[in-house]
């Protein structure tokens, strides 16, 4: 079997690495600590130059405005991409815009594609989903509440979500509502596009995260939808449909979260070990010669390549088999990819001694938000039941 990278998409990869630290890494820590609303212009700067160098939107087919790239080639993409917070969002394939995306592209209707799509994939909007409620438990979505009733032409909306990343300026979210009380428990759900200025649609608040609430793409949100009316084209798909739909977009996504935090992986422990070449502990030590230090970087070393192996076995099994013959592997992927990141992170903080918990250093940054992986996206706890049963069977 061959492991290479073919020519061309190592010649990707490298400007993309380029880019990610020459242009973003140098800037990450001022953007990712100024109001979003500031330094947006900076950042459309930015999404500019990736759009002349053609690597823009890497997971939208070239038909549709985009480079195109296979999963494979977007889950190597990814990797690269999370060495920065900023990554994703310069190159146009940020969730949770990459997953609306890809939903309208694939169920959308004609209308929704040209109103909302298009402009999504041309970065020049911005979009929410919206799932899981404060009330209800979000490890088992069957169970929401929120509901969408018909009236006349119209839906009309009630309830409560929470977690609504990047609804902070989005132009529109796409909520899971239940359109069928009594449909049996996979197909009472609909996904419908909600405009963020309609009536009844309220932004509650940027919801604190391990002490930060962020602001605009960079924020997670809590929403309330009051009677709130739309018109009955904005479901997506048909009535019901809102789990298969979701399904659909699960195995990309979750490639695509895995390899963006293997980046992270990788970025934490570069910090690391150039810290530790650096910082004297001794008048003859620094902290690179101290055994522990060295057990860390390899552990990490070898804990990273094994998670990189398995999630790049598990695309390409989506990609050539399909992804029903890889469910199961989704979900180990998720859980296995989440833990390393967490053990990487940690090592990476503790090395670094108290300035490792400040914001002067991005692992702070990267700790706070990604201790999050091991819950969104599934809870760490549902994806071992789902590759447990599957053993069991
Ligand atoms: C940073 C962040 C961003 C997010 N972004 C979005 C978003 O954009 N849109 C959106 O809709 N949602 C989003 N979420 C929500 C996320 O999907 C949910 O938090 C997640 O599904 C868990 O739901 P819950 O919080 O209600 O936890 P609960 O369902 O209450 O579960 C709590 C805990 O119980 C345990 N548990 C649950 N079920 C089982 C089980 N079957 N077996 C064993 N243990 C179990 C797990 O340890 C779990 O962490 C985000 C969450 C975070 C933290």
């Amino acid at each position: 079997m061959d492991f290479s990278t073919p020519k061309h998409i190592q010649l990707q990869l490298d400007l993309t690495d380029e880019f990610v630290k020459q242009q973003l890494i140098p800037i990450e820590q001022r953007i990712i600590h100024s109001d979003f609303f500031k330094v947006e212009a900076e950042l459309k700067a930015l999404r500019e130059k990736v759009k002349s160098m053609k690597l823009w939107a890497p997971h939208i087919p070239a038909s549709i405005g985009g480079s195109g790239e296979s999963l494979m080639q977007l889950a190597l993409l990814s990797e690269v991409l999370g060495q920065s917070p900023l990554g994703h969002y310069a190159f146009g394939c940020q969730a949770p815009d990459a997953g609306n995306i890809e939903l309208l592209h694939h169920f959308g209707s004609d209308q929704q594609k040209q109103q909302w799509m298009k402009p999504l994939i041309d970065g020049d909007i911005r979009s929410c989903f919206g799932m899981t409620e404060p009330d209800t438990a979000g490890s088992n979505p069957t169970l929401l509440e929120t509901s969408a009733a018909l009236d006349g032409e119209e839906w009309v909306i009630n309830g409560r979500k929470w977690f609504t990343s990047s609804a902070d300026g989005a132009q529109f979210c796409i909520v899971m509502a239940v359109t069928d009380l009594d449909a049996a428990k996979h197909q009472r759900a609909s996904m419908i596009i909600v405009p963020t200025d309609t009536k009844g649609f309220e932004l509650v608040r940027n919801l604190p995260v391990m002490g930060e609430t962020g602001s605009g793409y960079f924020s997670h949100a809590e929403v309330v939808f009051k009677d709130c009316r739309v018109p009955k084209e904005n479901l997506i798909g048909e009535q019901g449909a809102g789990f298969a739909l979701a399904q659909t977009r699960l195995g990309p996504g979750r490639i695509h979260h895995c390899m963006r935090w293997l980046g992270i992986c990788r970025r934490a422990l570069n910090e690391m070990i150039t810290y530790a070449k650096q910082r004297s502990v001794s008048s003859s030590f620094c902290l690179s010669d101290m055994q522990t230090i060295q057990h860390w970087i390899a552990d990490s070393a070898a804990e990273i390549e094994a998670a990189r192996t398995l999630v790049l076995q598990t695309a390409w099994q989506i990609e050539n088999v399909g992804f029903k013959s890889a469910k199961a592997q989704v979900s180990m992927i998720k859980y296995f990819t989440a833990g390393i990141l967490h053990k990487v992170l940690d090592r990476a903080l503790q090395s670094m001694g108290g300035i490792g918990m400040t914001d002067d250093k991005i692992i702070a940054y990267f700790y706070r938000h990604e201790r999050a992986a091991r819950i969104y996206d599934g809870p760490d706890e549902v994806h071992k039941g789902v590759v447990a049963r599957e053993l069991l069977r």
